[in-house]
């Protein structure tokens, strides 16, 4: 492919509800710890299994990303959960975007 940028290092993550690939700035990691309840991480380090939702993503996503979610990180988010998560991801667009 002509013109590839090769040289850029910066990782690219695919949101796992639209499937955008974007560098991790566009992107909201979402982390299951080992223990504890799923949680918008924010540093980006937390340890456990991390999906990507991107940033720009509506409401859409939220509707629809919470099968992607369960299957991305092979665990079943209570109600609970999902809306405490709904939340926090509403949150960190909110203060990403202004
Ligand atoms: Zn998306």
């Amino acid at each position: 492919m002509a013109g590839q940028q090769t040289a850029r290092r910066v990782p690219l993550r695919k949101c796992i509800v639209c499937g955008v690939k974007t560098d991790k700035r566009g992107l909201i990691r979402i982390v299951a710890p080992q223990e504890g309840p799923v949680e918008v991480d924010a540093t980006g380090k937390a340890r456990g299994r991390g999906a990507y939702v991107c940033r720009s993503g509506g409401m859409e996503h939220d509707r629809l990303g919470r099968g992607r979610l369960d299957h991305s990180l092979r665990r079943k988010l209570t109600e609970e959960e999902w809306s405490a998560l709904v939340s926090s991801i509403g949150a960190a667009r909110d203060t990403e975007q202004r």
